[in-house]
């Protein structure tokens, strides 16, 4: 085939068009009789659309419908760590970290927000959440009419673990497929507090103490000859 010049060119004036049609075609009649019986057939064929939202999909567990907040014995599992805001493409997801001394957890988010508008569902913040404290559900019935509606608070995010535990079981098994090894994930809240955790040293001390003490012995002059 020669570049110059193309066999068929759409713009020339000489361009054929239309087709020869048959003498049946020219009637007319026949193809629109033709077209009425594919329609009356069609009625009985085997339908794959739903009726929504009268009916709903239930998607599996692989679907990945609107990021929300697992909720842990009534709690938030988010300690506000902000790994899901840094990896989040579209920068959708804002939070306030804070501290409470009473919550053996010490750290939650103050605020946490996701704007739906932003959101585009790629699953990263579910991937790095050290956590599992984000995780993609199966909801995908998102409505709002505003874009101040469209930026999820706490309350709206918040999600019961029980609800989410197709996805919590898929992550599991997904995670330990990615990793090749059994991942021991954490199932109670997550416990991050350093007063807690001198249990396998039994020092005594928490991890604070242990560095208020670490400063001492280092503020400390060395009683020993064999020091530098
Ligand atoms: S799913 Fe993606 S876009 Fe949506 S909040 Fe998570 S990281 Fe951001
Ligand atoms: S959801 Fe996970 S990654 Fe995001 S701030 Fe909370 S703990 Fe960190």
């Amino acid at each position: 085939m020669s570049l110059d010049k193309p066999a068929a060119n759409a713009l020339s004036e000489d361009f054929k068009r239309e087709r020869k049609l048959s003498f049946l075609e020219n009637l007319y009649l026949p193809e629109i009789f033709k077209g009425l019986w594919y329609s009356f057939k069609q009625m009985f064929a085997p339908t794959f659309t739903m009726k929504y939202p009268e009916e709903k999909w239930d998607p599996p567990s692989i679907f990945r419908g609107r990021p929300v907040l697992v909720e842990d014995n009534g709690k938030e599992r988010c300690v506000a760590c902000g790994l899901c805001a840094r990896a989040c493409p579209p920068l959708a997801i804002s939070m306030q970290a804070n501290e409470d001394e009473e919550d053996p957890k010490e750290r939650y988010p103050d605020f946490f927000e996701i704007n739906m508008l932003r959101c585009i569902y790629c699953g990263y913040c579910e991937e790095v959440c050290p956590e599992e404290a984000i995780v993609m559900s199966q909801d995908y019935d998102i409505v709002f009419e505003s874009r101040e509606e469209a930026v999820y608070d706490k309350e709206r995010l918040l999600v019961p673990k029980e609800d989410l535990k197709d996805r919590l079981d898929f992550l599991r098994e997904y995670k330990n497929r990615q990793f090749g090894q059994f991942w021991d994930f954490q199932e109670e809240n997550n416990i991050h507090s350093v007063r807690d955790r001198d249990t396998d040293w039994n020092t005594g001390l928490s991890l604070v103490d242990m560095l208020e003490q670490q400063k001492k012995n280092d503020a400390t002059k060395a009683s020993s000859h064999w020091s530098v």
